[in-house]
Parts: structure tokens; sequence; C-alpha cells
């Protein structure tokens, strides 16, 4: 069975942009793939962060995910800080990666330009990504687009590393780019994220959804009730062929040309739609929010499977590096 890992930030509950964009793919993966799931909290903590909020955002992402359907008999789900082997692997790879690749990785470019001083973890993300995937000599990577340049560099420190301690030890795992699946937020412009406030949560209720919906952007040609609007440029439509049944979504789009109906009409099928998909997954979340230790319990038993993997990895590496073996403490005579 090919071995995937995946990552995903503790930024407390799930929305349902990582839900359709990354989730529901993990949770398709699971039937033929041996999943690792890795909460990264240690990438978390290399940007501006609440260190009193980042528990219990570990434990709700958490929480997310298995209401969402990652099945912890399944896929191998844990944090990554309690797996220490990443941060020590990714040290060992600091050893072979050249700071100009780092330096040009889009995404580094991007948010280093908006800080004043750069911190170098910030840079060496992509090095902890690499070991995230590689400690488990992972074979698939689903990735969306923005992230295809970073498992080209995972590849590049495998070959690096390879090629210096010993050929073949690390596999070059594939990006599976799966169908783009990049949900906008409610602001009609930039991709849904919790720091730009356009989301919806997974786990919000029904009054909650319609109130997220409410004043969603539409197209702006629909001034009022009486002007013809495009649905393909509409947010609102997109969202319709997540949540609504084939037929909705072709009422959609007619009652939005010939203005059939108002916005509002439109959205309020759609909050139903939404609500209603979502309700076995809310439904979920509950009864995990009622046990948290069994949330905990998950994590702990996940994290015990990783670093048996981690384990071996590890004293593979340290054996090509040429590391001293410690020695045993000898017992007081
Ligand atoms: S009717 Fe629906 S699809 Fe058309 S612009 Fe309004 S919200 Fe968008």
């Amino acid at each position: 069975m090919p071995r995937v890992f995946s990552g995903i930030q503790p930024s407390g509950e799930l929305h349902i942009g990582n839900y359709l964009g990354a989730v529901q793919r993990w949770v398709a993966l699971q039937d033929q793939h041996e999943c690792f799931i890795c909460i990264v909290d240690y990438h978390a903590i290399t940007q501006e962060y609440d260190a009193s909020l980042l528990e219990t955002r570990t434990l709700d992402m958490a929480t997310s995910l298995l209401a969402a359907g990652i099945d912890p008999d399944r896929t191998v789900l844990f944090v990554q800080s309690h797996v220490p082997e990443h941060t020590e692997l990714c040290w060992v790879f600091m050893a072979v990666t050249p700071v100009g690749e780092l330096e040009r990785m889009t995404q580094f470019k991007d948010k280093s330009q908006r800080q004043e001083s750069v911190l170098a973890g910030l840079m060496s993300y992509p090095v902890l990504q690499a070991a995230d995937v590689l400690l488990y000599k992972a074979d698939v990577v689903p990735v969306g687009e923005d992230q295809v340049q970073h498992v080209e560099l995972m590849r590049e420190i495998a070959r690096k590393w390879n090629a210096r301690y010993g050929q073949g030890f690390f596999p070059e795992p594939q990006a599976l780019v799966g169908e783009a699946k990049r949900i906008v937020g409610l602001d009609g412009q930039a991709k849904m994220s919790k720091s730009l406030g356009n989301t919806i949560g997974l786990l919000d209720d029904p009054e909650s959804i319609w109130q997220r919906l409410r004043p969603a952007k539409t197209d702006p040609a629909r001034v009022t009730k009486n002007d013809p609007g495009t649905p393909e440029i509409c947010n609102i439509y997109e969202l319709h062929k997540y949540f609504s049944p084939p037929k909705t979504i072709e009422e959609v789009a007619q009652k939005c040309r010939t203005a059939g109906w108002g916005c509002l009409d439109c959205k309020r099928v759609l909050a139903e739609n939404m609500a209603a998909a979502l309700a076995p997954i809310r439904e979920r979340a509950a009864t995990l929010k009622a046990k948290p230790d069994l949330v905990r319990e998950v994590l702990a038993q996940g994290a015990a499977r990783a670093r048996e993997v981690a384990r071996e990895t590890m004293q593979g590496v340290r054996e090509r590096l040429g590391l001293l073996v410690p020695g045993e403490v000898a017992a007081p005579s």
C-alpha cells in the first residue's frame, strides 16, 4: 500500500475551505493508502501566534478531523511535537540544504516581504516539511498547486542526502495534485482562510451558516432582484456545486440568469443544503467534544505508531551519519 503523508496547521476547528480542499481527499485516500496525518504545531510557531490558545486549537483541529471522517484505525493521526524525530531530521537535512534553494521558495518570498525581521524558522519551514514526509519514507504527498514547489525541494533534499550518505535510503516522494479545489471565501475574492475572516466553520450550526452566508458577496450586476446575473462569476453558485444536488444547481443557474429569484433566496437554499450535508460531521464533533480524553488518547496512540517508524528511520540516519552510538550507563555496583 502506498504511504501518504499530509500535514495541517493547528488552527482550531476546520472551515469548509480546508474540508473541501484537503480533508475530504484524505478521507478518500484512507481506503487505498497507509495514511499519516500530522497536526504540525512546530510549523505553527514560525509565525505570530497566541501560545495560550495553541493547545486548544490543536485539540479542536484533531476533533474536527475525526468528525470529518479521519478514521484512527486506518490513519495515523498525531501531533508533530509528540514525535521529536521530526525536528531531529530537520537539523540533519539543514546540513545538506543550500540557503539559495530556501530563498527562492515562492511562499518564503511572499511571507518574508511582509516582515520587518525575517526569522530563520520561516526560511527553514520547507526543510521541516521535508523531514515530516521523509521521516516516514512517504511515497505520496497530496498537495495544492501552491505546495508543489515544496515537494520538489523535498525530492532535492532526499537526492542530496542519498548522494552523500546512502543511495536509495530516502525515496523521492511524489506530489499528488488533485483536481484544483481552491475554495474562495465569502468575500468572493481570496482563498477561504481564517486569517481573512471569510470562512464558514465546518462545525457551524444552521443559524451560524445562514448568518455567514447572508452578507456574502455575489455577482455585483445583481443590484436588485430584477437584474439578471451570471452564476459562473458568483462564489455562491460555486458553493452550491459542493452542497446542492444536480437539479438544484441547474435551477440556481437558470433562476440567476433570468432574475427568477433574488440572491437571498439563492443563499437560503444553499444554507439549508450546507447545514444538512454537514449535520453528520457536526453530530460526530459534538460526541467527541463530550469526551475530550478520547481525542487525546487517539493522538497518543497515533504518536506511538508514528514514533515506531520515526525511530527506525532515525536509527538508519544516525548510522549513515557516523554518529557515536550512546553508551549504556553502568548500573551502580
Ligand atoms: S442568484 Fe445566486 S448565483 Fe446568482 S448572483 Fe445571486 S447568489 Fe449568485
